[in-house]
């Protein structure tokens, strides 16, 4: 895990359960053909087509890169605003890392399914926030071992499901 660096997925799937951050960070597969991977993949190249989709910089990863009124808008696609707050910290973790590439954009959190959109502004707080969550993945992520299972409200969902509880 020499190289290793936290990116906005594994932000995402910290909130979640930090044993599906640790599967995630070591490239253990999850299960392709899981239809919440699918449906994922469906979101993303169908909903925003006018949009620039799943922009690689660096070792970000967006959903969504827009130029409104002469803004750098990064756009986060989700399926359900049930983890809104995960998905907001996501987000901030793009525009955190990309300010630190000297690039400043404002965000976008996208629920197309509930037709909801949310403006995400990276102030002094996130800064605080995402550097705090930073080092918790790193440490999670370096440890030898997963932590163990806990059941959570995402485990019937979950892509790695029966490498927990079968
Ligand atoms: S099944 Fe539950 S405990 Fe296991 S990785 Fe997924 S969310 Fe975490």
């Amino acid at each position: 895990m020499a190289n290793f660096q936290v990116t906005g997925s594994l932000v995402w799937y910290y909130q979640i359960c930090p044993r599906e951050t640790w599967f995630l960070a070591r490239q253990l597969v999850a299960d392709q053909d899981d239809e919440n991977v699918d449906y994922g993949r469906f979101l993303q190249e169908k909903v925003y087509q006018r949009d620039k989709k799943d922009v690689t910089i660096g070792h970000l990863k967006v959903d969504v890169m827009k130029s409104k009124g002469g803004q750098l808008v990064i756009g986060e696609v989700k399926k359900s605003s049930a983890s809104e707050d995960s998905a907001r910290l996501q987000l901030l973790f793009y525009l955190n890392e990309l300010q630190e590439m000297g690039v400043t954009a404002k965000g976008e959190l996208l629920f197309p399914e509930e037709r909801k959109k949310e403006q995400v502004i990276l102030d002094e707080e996130g800064k605080k926030k995402i550097e705090e969550l930073k080092e918790k993945i790193k440490k999670v992520v370096s440890s030898e071992l997963p932590p163990p299972p806990r059941k959570v409200r995402w485990c019937k969902n979950c892509a790695y499901r029966e490498m927990c509880w079968a």
